[in-house]
């Protein structure tokens, strides 16, 4: 089956001796070779094993029996009808045949039972390895990339060609579980594109989500292969003095995590070892039943096997830390021999990434954040220092800007546009809303949206007012005039004096208005004037000398109450004195008066002071003949 070599003829056994100094040759069929080198090459490009089988059948390429009976090598198979057939099972062996490693593996098989020849597969540890012994096609890191692709089962999604590329290259950083593909078809489009935890949701298991988005994952992974190879490019010497610190470190911890527990396995392995020879003591002496024994012993037995077998694998892991230190220059070389990062194509992809470790996500929309460990082939975790910004990231930055710009912009312009569309078509509603052309439904959705717009702005006076502190109450005017001047701030008092005169004005000005709405009255002559009127005979209506008589009434009583009260009141009776000295005292100035106005020649004055003169005979008279009277009667 090994096909891409071909023996000399002088040896055409399949055999190959352990002693180096074998006569055997081996030569590589470099037309196989060729083969071989571009099936290693399509698992890197991510091609699953059915899809290459495709191809090479598609492409007429002979499979190995083929290829042998063409160029004349002995066949061991010769019953195939399909030259051209290439089968999953043949490129599976193919894929992992140590021998194009440039490895010489034998003892592969071995034989069980001489008599029945029997053979049975090996475990690895029973074989021997030969490194170098046959010439190598492959480079040893690719190789063992597509052992490690190859170790994930890739489930190919419905309608769709081919598995997601990053199956099998993302853990998840709280359980180590890997990460599955989802992948949802909605109304013919996939949305939905995202990983997730392969324990979410598993029966007996307990993970969060931990989802991640394709697409954002394979831009993020785009940039760290970038970064990282900007780096190594820019800042070579740091890169690997920061590559080699982090290495140490990472072995120094995993190595003292070893020894310990070697160290604590050999010490249980020695109390085991006294555990059973007590064991055999107290059986030989009669102390323990052989039923015990055999039980005890058969526990302790696998125990010890137990830690036999974990000493070695520790053992195994500190000698290979030791032998398989970071393989930095082959990383640049990797690094150097790209130089288009623009895409994330599938064989920078499987080139660079050995995994990543995603950590569950925090926030929501694009304040979500998600961390992502990025391991790295050759070198392990890597990461670029915080403040180091590549052109690509710049000229990443810039465009993002100058995108989210533009759509600023645009959904600007296109806000503008609707505002004006709306403008113009309530303007138009408005008009024909003012012209009454509204239909009954048009004039309902208006109300509506009346209301709705109070009730909004009440809601939102509310909200204010909630939001301010609550004010002292405000007491009424009504309660404020009420109380009148008690009680009263100073604030509160300008409050209700400024009301009231608001108030006086208010009624002053009703009352001018209901003034200048009636006819105006005729002039009402004073109590004055009618009584010069009566007293020079002159005529007077009837009502005016019924005005005049009620006052002179009114005064004549008073009179009289005053002099009835002045009879025991000393007030009272110093009042009527008073009234009478300043009524003497009037008589007495208006005499004066019209005795200068008849002296000057007055008429009016003249005829007065004749008829007090008559007045004051006609009075002399009647008091001779009243006094005549009574001195005749007495
Ligand atoms: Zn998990």
């Amino acid at each position: 089956m090994l096909w891409h070599r071909e023996y000399t003829r002088e040896s055409s056994h399949l055999r190959v001796s352990e002693r180096p100094e074998n006569k055997q040759r081996w030569i590589i069929d470099e037309e196989a070779a060729a083969v071989v080198r571009r099936i290693f090459q399509m698992v890197m490009d991510g091609q699953s094993v059915n899809g290459i089988a495709r191809t090479l059948r598609a492409e007429q390429i002979p499979i190995p029996s083929e290829h042998w009976k063409r160029i004349g090598c002995p066949v061991r198979a010769n019953s195939y009808r399909d030259p051209y057939a290439w089968s999953a099972t043949t490129l599976g062996y193919i894929l992992k045949r140590p021998e194009y490693l440039g490895r010489k593996v034998l003892g592969k098989t071995v034989c069980e039972n001489y008599k029945t020849k029997s053979t049975r597969r090996t475990m690895p540890e029973e074989q021997f390895v030969f490194e170098g012994a046959v010439p190598a096609i492959i480079d040893e890191e690719t190789w063992h990339n597509v052992q490690r692709l190859r170790e994930t089962k890739r489930r190919t999604p419905k309608r769709s060609n081919a598995p997601n590329r990053l199956t099998g290259l993302l853990y998840c950083a709280d359980c180590g579980a890997k990460l599955t593909h989802h992948n949802s078809l909605v109304q013919g489009k996939y949305i939905d594109d995202a990983f997730t935890c392969s324990r979410y949701r598993a029966p007996m298991e307990d993970c969060t989500i931990h989802y991640v988005a394709t697409q954002k994952l394979e831009a993020a992974i785009l940039s760290a292969i970038q970064r990282i190879s900007w780096y190594v490019r820019n800042n070579e010497q740091e890169f690997v003095q920061r590559v080699r610190k982090a290495s140490s470190l990472r072995q120094e911890e995993a190595v003292k995590d070893c020894r310990k527990q070697i160290v604590q396995a050999k010490k249980r392995h020695a109390e085991l070892d006294g555990l059973v020879k007590k064991l055999y003591e107290a059986n030989a002496t009669g102390k323990l039943p052989d039923k015990h024994f055999s039980r005890l012993l058969a526990e302790y037995d696998e125990e010890q096997a137990a830690l036999e077998a974990s000493m070695t694998e520790w053992q195994g892991l500190l000698d290979n830390w030791n032998a398989d230190r970071v393989r930095m220059t082959e990383f640049i070389d990797l690094a150097k021999r790209y130089t288009d990062f623009s895409e994330l194509t599938t064989p920078i992809l499987n080139e660079f990434i050995e995994k990543i470790v995603v950590h569950e996500g925090n926030g929501r929309g694009k304040q979500r954040r998600q961390r992502l460990d990025f391991y790295f082939n050759f070198i392990g975790a890597f990461e670029v220092p915080a403040d180091i910004v590549t052109p690509m990231e710049q000229e990443e930055e810039r465009r993002q800007q100058e995108e989210q710009a533009e759509k600023e912009e645009r959904s600007q312009v296109l806000a503008q546009v609707r505002y004006e569309r709306y403008k113009q078509e309530r303007r138009e509603f408005t008009a024909r809303k003012r012209a009454g052309l509204l239909t009954p439904e048009e004039q309902a959705e208006e109300e509506r949206r009346l209301e709705r717009n109070r009730a909004y702005q009440q809601k939102q006076r509310d909200k204010k007012k909630a939001s301010q502190p609550e004010k002292p109450r405000k007491r009424s005017l009504k309660e404020l005039a009420k109380l009148d001047g008690a009680d009263l701030t100073p604030e509160e008092a300008e409050r209700l004096a400024a009301h009231r005169q608001k108030k006086a004005e208010q009624h002053k000005a009703w009352r001018d208005r209901q003034k200048s709405a009636q006819p105006p009255k005729p002039q009402q002559r004073t109590l004055k004037e009618l009584a010069r009127c009566a007293e020079a005979g002159l005529p007077l209506t009837l009502e005016e000398a019924e005005r005049l008589e009620a006052h002179r009434n009114r005064k004549k009583a008073a009179l009289q109450d005053l002099k009835a009260r002045a009879e025991t009141d000393p007030v009272a009776a110093a009042e009527l004195a008073q009234q009478r000295a300043q009524q003497s005292e009037a008589v007495k100035k208006s005499r004066q008066k019209m005795y200068a106005d008849a002296a000057a020649g007055d008429p009016e004055a003249q005829a007065r002071y004749e008829r007090m003169l008559a007045a004051r005979r006609e009075n002399y008279h009647r008091k001779k003949q009243a006094e005549a009277e009574a001195a005749q009667v007495s």
